[in-house]
């Protein structure tokens, strides 16, 4: 089944992400279910706030992003997609950084700059239970650090650059209230 994703101003995108204790079927199937989500709406990756769960899980799958900007196969060689993480923390990260636009399921038709390390390696639970550890660069590094944001809390919009802020005010603040009043985001 699919979820529909919570617009910008849900307080639902605030929340903290519960750590999960143990991958059971109905984390599996969570994690189903917002792989099926996530590419109803076209996105690379999706965290568990957007569909209003608190639970601290993510998915990411980059193999229909060949055509973006940024996205370099080498730097997921070794990876197999899709990626549902469970827990995920970023545990080691390169002092190198980089600019790049994201966007965000949860932003429709919003693209900012958000300055991140280059390279970071994130420890998370697999759907065996097992702690595992994956290192990755460019555009995957990215999708990974943005999605545990959102376990977090954090959002692209705290993120961008004063400039944007700015230029985008009118846009995000149409788009807060209907996501306060619980709105959701159109599909496509
Ligand atoms: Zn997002």
């Amino acid at each position: 089944m699919t979820y529909d994703i919570v617009s910008y101003g849900h307080p639902c995108l605030r929340e903290k992400a519960k750590p999960i204790a143990q991958v059971d079927d109905a984390i599996r199937q969570l994690a189903g279910d917002m792989l099926e989500t996530m590419r109803a709406y076209n996105g690379i990756g999706l965290a568990a706030e957007q569909i209003a769960r608190t639970e601290a899980i993510c998915v990411v799958d980059l193999s229909p992003a060949d055509d973006r900007d940024g996205f370099d196969a080498a730097d997921v060689v070794g990876v197999r997609m899709p990626l549902i993480l469970v827990n995920p923390e970023v545990v080691a990260e390169s002092d190198d950084e980089e600019i790049a636009q994201e966007g965000c399921l949860s932003f429709p038709e919003i693209y900012v700059d958000v300055r991140r390390p280059t390279s970071v390696t994130v420890r998370y639970l697999s759907q065996d239970n097992e702690v595992t550890e994956i290192r990755a660069r460019g555009l995957l590094a990215r999708a990974m650090q943005h999605e545990i944001d959102h376990l977090h809390g954090i959002l692209i919009s705290d993120r961008m650059p004063t400039t944007q802020k700015v230029t985008l005010a009118g846009k995000l603040k149409r788009m807060g209230r209907l996501g306060k009043k619980g709105g959701v985001v159109p599909r496509k």
